[in-house]
């Protein structure tokens, strides 16, 4: 709820309500609709603008993920976008409520840590610091790519395990591969998601729409 008593909504541009590839283990994955950071190449172009997506309310979107660990293994929520910290008081309701679930919560943050822990940080911000298990920071850097660590995209991300939950996956970092799923519905819509230079990107899609030889 908000000081007034509304109810406290989300504005949401993607759910993936099972991956493998925006963190460790099976993962809820919620993209915030709406960044003002602006990176240069930024990997979601569509998610920068407020205007698009859907509204959620924290606890429906709550339910959905422990729908999704009941009933396909999912251990924790992702959170991504976008910007999950421009909207951090909604995301902390929505982060904490999964975790009193069971589920572990990471949360990707293009603002770094030492900005959402200071006096000008956004309204919410500490709520949803510790609603967060693993916290990924920093903007997107494109000239300084990053092939070694998974899920993040560029050397100047952090990743700080502000509890003991997730943090067996420390040490293993190096070792943890970046994956990309590609999904093709029914009706031929392919989406992507993980991470991969655009090169990759570019070379894998090719390969998708490209017909089969003697076809
Ligand atoms: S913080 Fe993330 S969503 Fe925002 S512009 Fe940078 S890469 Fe894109």
């Amino acid at each position: 709820m908000t000081s007034d008593g509304a109810p406290r909504l989300l504005r949401i541009g993607a759910v993936r309500r099972v991956t493998e590839a925006e963190g460790p283990g099976r993962r809820f994955a919620v993209w915030a609709q709406g960044c003002s950071i602006r990176c240069v190449g930024c990997f979601n172009p569509h998610l920068l603008g407020t205007r698009g997506g859907w509204d959620a309310s924290p606890a429906d979107l709550a339910a959905d993920a422990l729908g999704a660990a009941r009933d396909l293994g999912v251990d924790g929520v992702t959170l991504l976008g976008g910007e999950p910290f421009e909207q951090a008081a909604a995301f902390a309701e929505f982060a904490a409520l999964a975790r009193g679930g069971g589920l572990t919560v990471m949360t990707f943050t293009g603002f770094e840590r030492e900005f959402l822990e200071g006096p000008t940080a956004p309204r919410g911000a500490a709520d949803l610091l510790a609603a967060t298990d693993l916290l990924v920071d920093g903007p997107y850097l494109a000239d300084q790519i990053d092939l070694t660590r998974p899920w993040v995209g560029s050397a100047n991300q952090r990743f700080h395990f502000l509890t003991d939950r997730l943090k067996e996956f420390e040490p293993r970092l190096a070792d943890l591969p970046d994956r990309l799923e590609v999904r093709i519905d029914a009706t031929g819509r392919v989406t992507v998601n993980g991470w991969a230079t655009t090169d990759q990107l570019d070379r894998l899609l090719a390969d998708l729409v490209r017909p089969p030889r003697g076809a």
